[in-house]
């Protein structure tokens, strides 16, 4: 195995909420910057490389700009400065507080209200950050019909929405379940999925799961195939230590680099790193087991991929430094 594969840590940055309690605009707190900071520091010096998928909540509050100047100045080549639209806390605001779930993906919103609303979050980080966002994020994976059009229009040229395998319309959301985790490019925007795949005790079996949308599905259809899968303890795992350990998250790691995917992503919700706010780490022991899994998954990897940034955020830095100088 090389280490061409390429790994970025990809952080959901945004306000702590309570996931099982609606959607406010109001709900925009932000108080996990000290922690937040702290993590990412670690996660540097492990050779991590971090892009911070940022929402407006997070852009606006005091700690969230404490957040961005710290990383800003101390690591600019380690981190990169992205989008994350959460629609309800992004202004233009709707007339009342609490938005409806089929609401909250920015993609299911008419055309202008999504690109209303990520005008005004691209023009606030780029304010901020100082160079013009080029990689996209979507509240809730949440990608629509308008969202590339719209993408492109802004200077994107990233988007990191598609989560293989899965299938959010029971909740209103997307249908990713015709995808793998390859790379596609749709309507000019480079698509790198949020890499999600499945596990199982035998590698060749692993890979043929991961290898094509629909491989999984055609044995759950019959009951051998049932059987089967229960056998040889198949489960979808992302790369994710909220709720996945480093041994599954390795294993589906190099599953995907033996499909010969080029780009993956580890992932986790910044509210995630302070005790009590989201539900993977409710208490000590399970914070300390988010941050240990994490630690191990990134060490370990590092035997077989290389981290970075996504390919055009280097544009973005050179022309932040050629508009300084
Ligand atoms: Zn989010």
């Amino acid at each position: 195995m090389n280490n061409s594969t390429r790994l970025s840590v990809v952080i959901h940055t945004e306000e702590e909420f309570d996931w099982n309690a609606g959607f406010f605009a109001s709900n925009n707190g932000v108080q996990h910057g000290e922690e937040l900071i702290e993590f990412c520091e670690e996660l540097i010096a492990l050779g991590a490389k971090i892009v911070f998928a940022m929402d407006y909540a997070f852009v606006t509050a005091e700690q969230g700009q404490a957040v961005i100047k710290h990383f800003k100045t101390h690591h600019a080549n380690d981190v990169e400065f992205a989008t994350h639209l959460h629609p309800w806390v992004n202004p233009p605001f709707a007339e009342q507080d609490e938005a409806h779930e089929k609401d909250s993906y920015p993609g299911n919103l008419p055309a202008e209200t999504e690109q209303a609303k990520l005008t005004v979050l691209t023009e606030a980080i780029e304010n901020l950050v100082g160079y013009r966002p080029a990689t996209y994020l979507a509240g809730r994976y949440g990608v629509g019909d308008n969202t590339y059009k719209i993408l492109k229009a802004l200077g994107y040229t990233v988007d990191l929405s598609i989560t293989p395998f899965t299938d959010y319309r029971h909740q209103e959301g997307p249908d990713f379940s015709n995808y793998n985790n390859e790379e596609v490019t749709i309507e000019g925007i480079r698509c790198i999925p949020h890499s999600t795949g499945f596990v199982s005790y035998m590698s060749p079996f692993t890979d043929y799961l991961n290898k094509k949308a629909g491989n999984l599905e055609r044995l759950n259809n019959n009951l051998i195939g049932k059987v089967l899968l229960k056998l040889l303890g198949v489960r979808k795992v992302r790369l994710s230590a909220e709720g996945y350990n480093s041994k599954d998250m390795l294993a589906l790691t190099s599953s995907l680099i033996r499909l010969g995917c080029s780009h993956l992503l580890y992932s986790f919700h910044s509210p995630t790193v302070k005790m009590g706010v989201t539900p993977y780490t409710q208490n000590q022991l399970a914070l300390g087991k988010f941050k240990n899994q994490t630690y191990q998954y990134l060490t370990q990897s590092k035997q077989i991929t290389h981290s970075c940034i996504m390919p055009n955020s280097k544009r973005a830095f050179l022309k932040e430094q050629h508009e300084l100088s």
